[in-house]
């Protein structure tokens, strides 16, 4: 039996097979020139049908691209196609194969060398730029020729304790619990976004375990803050113990289902669920929810080959508007960038994505992805008791621009005599230093606050929440955070409007008596930690 310590980012217990994904692809196919080839004739050709394809798939990503995102997002994929189409490429890979009679995927990676010692020679931006869309291109090539993809998600037989280096938000979009027992990760933290996902789905998850790949296919044990490898008879019994000990104790939570939130002195407050998809719903429901606090609509957006339309955006945030009748839907805007990066989005790498291009100021720079959205979500509020949220919020102007565009878009859906909610309210996150300390500004044009505490305490303490070494200097119960926290309440119920805490912080327990301290009306929490924080608040 093997003991690998780790951090828990989503408690639970699970035992079974533990599968190891292999990592992404493959920087490396195609580097080792191999085996000189026998048939250059055939390689080349070879070559050329892949070009063919790759040119193909551009250009559906052209116009995709471009009715999603815009022009700006569909000249990146004209640059790959000239790229492509760039006869001295084509002659560095003709020259690789027929000369040095190598294969066509290690002629692609030699001609990708020389383009990128080329453009060495350019002013520091430009190289940038154009190295990832020279790395991007080939990639695509390699991945065509030898059959390979960036899916590493296998075709689940069994369900697996899944271990992997890292897991990008889009491949845990894309698990079904009924096949993963448990995610253990080497990187990550607490509130990266697949932790958070993991909570929302109710899969225990670890990180920070530096595991050896040789455990694939062996038996595996997470209990707590490790993961077990080939655990021995008595630990398994007792581990089995442990659980249904565990199980015991949720039922036992489940007895206050019914009962509201209330503390002992007969304060109300709300208790609300954070979740990404429909299923999070139903076991919101099923644990109690009053509502939803915080959907994270760009979870629609990961994991898949191309942007949804409006069409089915509707549908699916009209069902959950129906699945919660008179009950409270918050609909966050897209927050995509940073971790959360869709395959479909081009996006230009950034030094410093946490500060970059992210959530409302990705929709204003692209217009008609907003557009499409708010569409979407504006129709779907007739069916339901729904509320529009913008994240990453740090200033009145953008505010004010925010609601003006959904006022223009409101005008649209008029004009075209379409059905949609007219009234309905428009909440913001406060989730960075600069909207807590202006929340004096703030509140009297929001309809409501919800202090996302992943992020302002990100950005508070200037510590990356996805990076495990900092776990120590990433505290969410920072005095900072809790100063802003309680400046923004304050501001808040001067302006008569409510605040909600939908950060991870919202579902620990320790913390519900300080929280409810500050006067925050409402907690939002993952499924799994309704009925423990309702236990709580009824024990104060
Ligand atoms: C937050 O930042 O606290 C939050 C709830 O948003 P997310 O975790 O999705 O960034
Ligand atoms: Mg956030």
């Amino acid at each position: 039996m093997k003991r690998y310590q780790g951090k828990e980012v989503s408690p639970g217990i699970a035992e079974g097979r533990i599968l190891v994904l292999c990592s992404r692809v493959s920087a490396s196919v195609g580097e080792k020139a191999g085996d000189v080839c026998a048939d250059a004739e055939c390689e080349w050709k070879r070559f050329l049908q892949a070009r063919q394809r790759a040119l193909s798939e551009l250009s559906s990503l052209c116009s995709h691209s471009e009715s999603c995102l815009g022009c700006e997002a569909a000249d990146i994929f004209r640059a790959h196609r000239i790229i492509l189409s760039d006869e001295a490429f084509a002659d560095a890979v003709e020259t690789a194969v027929r000369k040095e009679g190598l294969p066509a995927e290690c002629a692609v990676r030699r001609a990708e060398r020389i383009f990128l010692s080329m453009l060495s020679g350019c002013e520091e931006e430009t190289f940038h730029a154009r190295t990832a869309d020279v790395k991007d291109v080939c990639a695509r090539l390699v991945c065509i020729l030898t059959g390979m993809t960036d899916d590493r998600l296998p075709a689940f037989r069994e369900p697996v304790i899944l271990c992997a280096d890292d897991l990008s938000p889009s491949e845990a979009m894309q698990i079904d619990k009924k096949w993963v027992l448990a995610i253990v990760t080497r990187q990550g933290s607490l509130v990266s976004h697949t932790a958070i996902l993991a909570r929302m789905m109710g899969i225990p998850a670890l990180t920070g375990v530096d595991f050896d790949g040789a455990i694939d296919g062996h038996t595996g044990a997470v209990d707590g803050d490790c993961l077990l490898v080939d655990p021995d008879g008595p630990y398994l019994e007792n581990l089995r113990l442990k659980k249904k000990h565990a199980d015991t104790e949720r039922d036992m939570l489940k007895e206050l289902l019914h009962l509201p939130a209330v503390t002992g002195d007969g304060r109300r407050i709300g208790l609300l669920a954070n979740v990404g998809v429909l299923s999070d719903i139903e076991d919101a429901l099923k644990n109690g929810a009053e509502g939803i606090g915080l959907f994270r609509s760009e979870f629609l957006f990961l994991g898949r080959e191309s942007c949804p339309d409006e069409e089915e955006q509707f549908a699916v945030y009209s069902a959950a508007a129906r699945m919660l009748g008179e009950k409270k839907l918050v609909i966050r805007t897209l927050d995509l960038g940073a971790d959360k990066l869709a395959s479909w989005m081009p996006a230009d790498r950034e030094e410093n994505p946490a500060m970059g291009m992210r959530a409302i100021r990705l929709c204003l720079t692209k217009p008609e992805l907003f557009r499409t959205q708010l569409r979407a979500i504006l129709r779907a509020a007739v069916s339901g008791n729904v509320a529009l949220m913008y994240p990453m919020i740090t200033s009145l102007q953008e505010v004010r621009r925010l609601r003006a565009f959904t006022a223009e878009v409101k005008a649209e859906l008029r004009a075209e005599g379409a059905l949609f909610a007219e009234q309905l309210e428009e909440g913001i996150m406060i989730e960075t230093p600069a909207a807590a300390v202006t929340a004096d500004f703030l509140a009297p044009e929001a309809d409501f606050f919800s202090i996302g505490t992943n992020d302002l305490t990100q950005y508070t303490l200037a510590a990356d929440r996805q990076n495990k070494a900092l776990s120590e200097f990433y505290d969410e119960k920072h005095e900072a955070v809790f100063r802003l926290m309680r400046y923004t309440v304050d501001a808040a119920h001067k302006a008569g409007i409510k605040v909600t805490v939908c950060g991870e912080l919202a579902a620990d327990t320790e913390l519900t008596e300080r929280l409810l301290a500050l006067g925050v009306d409402e907690l939002s929490v993952s499924p799994a930690f309704l009925l423990p924080v309702k236990k709580k608040v009824r024990e104060l």
